[in-house]
């Protein structure tokens, strides 16, 4: 049976970007603080309190504008949005409006292997809210009473709105990870859905297959997980689907998902934008960004994902996979170019083989790439370099790794305080070699009566007798060379 209903979806997705400090004023963004402790005057909403831009949180606004091709405008204006909430303190909130940051843009995402073109309506810079901490419940709902942080409030927000373009939750969900990656990798905003640091809004309404009219649409809210964007969409299908195979009509309607159900209750019947009283923020002056300005932002823009995956690939000789590893590990992906920029003698390839291998397998239960890594890319080339020029085996190498990591000492030191490197040295080796044969000469007649196999035992030994530090391939074509003499 073909399917009766197609959905149609669009995405508003609020991303707080990176900045040290608030939008429009001092105090720091930092996650996790004690509550009520990053404020002063003017992110309480204390009267008289003036805001002042932030002219960092400008810049990544232009850049999200930039990586999601929008038209970025030379004018943009601030407006109050006028609600209120008890997380609100001054009874609106600073959002752009009329005139936003960025106009038209448009996104790429692949599902199944196929490239589909997203339109990006608008991008817009806001200030976040609040949090309402509800005490006694798990949630609001049956809560005694709320705790006020404000920590937040004020926070740098973008809002990148979609058009409604999407048409299923694999498409919706490859749009959210795309976004989610662009921004990551070029440092506006840090991906995290849990911590609320990017917000997904998913509207979608559902329309007779074959339909060119769009239907009436929900806004789905409160979905913070990938695995989420799928079930909110899925139970929403089938909740509207009912409604409209029971005769029944669509209402515009902010809805809430909730996570332990799968299922989506009535927030509030869908305000419109006259319900806010939108006004020109007085206390803020147009946003006017010069052609130099803008310029000057393109110029220094960092590179986005697929430029990255394409150079991975194309110029590094990188698979995909490894390619899609790095980009979506930015602090491996940082240790990793370091790491080249210190090895032009060594392929890519081998370096990011260690590094996605190894020394991520070392690092994860340790925090990662972060910032406690005190490993340098010098040293960890060198542990690479020694393996290449037979100086030391792989097994070896594996095995000086996790004090490379500790101590981030020479490996040449920590090579000799091993006890040296592997031996590799014909001369040494045949000594090795001849004694091993002289001590096992009933295993040589096996090796001469074909049974080929028996060699490993002798490779064995002289393993054995050099503490594991004799080169393997080595070994063995002296120990067959003596044999057949
Ligand atoms: P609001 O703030 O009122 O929700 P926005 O314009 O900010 O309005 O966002 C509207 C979002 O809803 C956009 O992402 C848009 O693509 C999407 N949308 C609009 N109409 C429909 C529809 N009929 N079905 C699904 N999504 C829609
Ligand atoms: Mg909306
Ligand atoms: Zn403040």
């Amino acid at each position: 049976m073909s399917p009766k209903y197609e959905m149609v979806i669009g995405l508003e997705v609020h991303a707080q970007l990176s900045t040290n400090t608030k939008l429009f004023c001092g105090c720091s963004t930092k996650f996790g603080a004690d509550v009520n402790t990053n404020v002063c005057p003017v992110c309480l909403g204390m009267p008289g309190a003036l805001p002042v831009l932030n002219r960092d949180a400008v810049t990544m606004a232009v850049q999200a504008g930039v990586a999601l091709n929008c038209d970025i405008q030379h004018e943009s204006v601030f407006a109050r949005k006028n609600y209120f909430y008890p997380d609100l303190p001054k009874g609106y909130q600073i959002s752009q409006f009329e005139l936003p940051v960025c106009l038209g843009g448009s996104l790429d995402i692949e599902v199944d292997g196929a490239v589909k073109r997203i339109g990006i309506t608008r991008i817009h810079m806001e200030e976040d809210a609040g949090k309402l901490l509800h005490q006694g419940a798990m949630g609001i709902a049956d809560s005694t009473y709320s705790l006020v942080d404000l920590n937040r409030a004020c926070t740098p927000l973008i809002e990148i709105v979609s058009e409604p373009d999407l048409r299923s939750a694999a498409e919706a969900r490859a749009y959210v990870e795309t976004l989610r990656q662009i921004l990551r990798t070029i440092g506006v905003n840090d991906g995290n859905l849990e911590e609320g640091s990017l917000r997904v809004d998913i509207n979608i309404s559902l329309r007779h297959v074959g339909a060119t009219q769009f239907g009436t649409r929900c806004e789905v809210k409160n979905v913070n997980s990938f695995r989420s964007i799928d079930r909110a969409i899925a139970s929403e299908f089938i909740r509207q689907q009912e409604v409209l195979e029971s005769g029944g009509r669509i209402v515009q309607q902010t809805r809430n998902y909730h996570d332990d159900t799968q299922t989506t209750t009535p927030l509030r019947d869908k305000e419109d934008a006259h319900d806010y009283r939108y006004f020109p923020e007085p206390d803020l002056l147009p946003l006017l960004l010069t052609d130099e300005r803008i310029q000057s932002i393109r110029a220094a823009m960092p590179e986005l994902p697929h430029a990255i995956c394409r150079r991975y690939q194309q110029g590094l000789g990188l698979t995909r996979a490894d390619a899609d590893i790095l980009i979506e590990e930015i602090g491996m992906r940082r240790f990793f170019e370091a790491c080249l920029a210190c090895a032009q003698d060594i392929s890519p390839k081998e370096i990011s083989k260690w590094v996605i291998g190894d020394l991520n397998a070392l690092l994860k239960p340790k925090g990662g790439f972060g910032p406690s890594l005190s490993l340098s890319p010098e040293y960890f080339v060198k542990l690479i370099r020694l393996i290449s020029s037979g100086a030391l085996s792989g097994k070896m190498a594996k095995e000086m790794l996790p004090q490379l990591i500790e101590t981030d000492q020479d490996p040449d030191v920590l090579m000799a305080n091993l006890g040296g490197g592997q031996i590799s040295d014909e001369s040494t080796l045949l000594e090795i070699v001849r004694k091993v044969i002289s001590e096992n000469l009933d295993v040589v007649e096996k090796v001469k009566s074909g049974k080929t196999a028996s060699a490993n035992f002798l490779m064995g030994q002289v393993m054995k007798q050099s503490q594991g530090k004799a080169k393997p391939d080595l070994v063995m074509s002296l120990i067959l060379a003596e044999i057949n003499t």
